[in-house]
């Protein structure tokens, strides 16, 4: 490319900002909007992308009956993650100005998860295996009909998904509008012939896992903690719902 003329130009200069807050009453900022930093590494758009997701789902909860207080979950989630994101878009310009140009793992954002917020329960607690507020992961899977499954393709849309590995009673979740709930095993709807699942997840049978609209790991309860379950369920707007057998 031969550049024959320039006819607008403008300075860049570096800026690494990130809002005090999030929220103010019913005002909520999001994406650049909250976050500035060098175009290094490129994450601006896929945080502000996850910023507007993260914020869109518990809106709709809100306005659906969840309690107003799941809206601060937005902030406590997403402005620790563009704190980070900041100071790896500030590393790698350092970086560049060096000459060096390589790029790591963390670009991908793949690793980004919630395992400190509010939203993220455990019972009984987990160690070194998922945790909830991780990314859920992908996993090939069986249908009941004998069709090729991927998890990925279940968690699409704006619902929750429930997954009830090997559980003894399958109808112990009741089911409501916005959840879908799939029982992996015997007379289930998928089967984890090869173990994908369960090696990604770090399961043991009688599990539930529940999957939040963003494709994080909201909670992930043994069968004697379901009553937990029922209280997260109800936090996030998804209360068991009497008219529905
Ligand atoms: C040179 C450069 C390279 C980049 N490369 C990458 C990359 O490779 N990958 C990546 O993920 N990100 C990249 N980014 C960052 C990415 O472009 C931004 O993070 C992203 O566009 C932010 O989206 P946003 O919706 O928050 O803000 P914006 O895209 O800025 O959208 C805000 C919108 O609001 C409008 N607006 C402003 N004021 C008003 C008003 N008063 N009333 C109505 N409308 C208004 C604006 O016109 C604009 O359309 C790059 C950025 C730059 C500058």
């Amino acid at each position: 490319i031969v550049v024959e003329a320039v006819h607008w130009a403008s300075v860049f200069s570096m800026n690494a900002r990130l809002a005090e807050r999030y929220r103010h009453g019913r005002v909520f900022i999001a994406g650049d909007a909250a976050h500035v930093h060098p175009p290094t590494g490129g994450q601006g758009l896929n945080t502000s992308v996850q910023d507007a997701y993260n914020l869109g789902w518990k809106l709709a909860a809100v306005l659906g009956g969840a309690p107003q207080s799941l809206l601060d979950t937005f902030e406590e989630e997403r402005r620790p993650v563009a704190a980070g994101m900041l100071g790896l878009a500030t590393r790698l310009l350092d970086s560049a100005k060096r000459g060096i140009r390589r790029r790591g793992r963390e670009v991908s954002q793949l690793d980004i998860g919630y395992p400190e917020s509010s939203l993220a329960m455990e019972q009984p607690e987990r160690h070194d295996t998922l945790c909830a507020g991780d990314r859920a992961p992908d996993a090939p899977m069986r249908g009941a009909a004998g069709q090729p499954v991927r998890l990925f393709n279940l968690f699409q849309g704006t619902h929750w998904t429930l997954l009830g590995y090997e559980v003894a009673d399958r109808a112990a979740v009741a089911a409501r509008a916005g959840l879908r709930i799939y029982i992996v095993g015997k007379r289930g709807e998928l089967f984890d012939d090869d173990g994908h699942m369960r090696d990604a997840y770090g399961l043991a049978a009688d599990t539930w896992v529940l999957v939040r609209p963003d494709g994080y790991v909201g909670a992930m309860v043994e069968a004697g903690a379901l009553s937990a379950l029922e209280q997260y369920l109800t936090l996030v707007g998804l209360a068991a719902d009497p008219t529905i057998p």
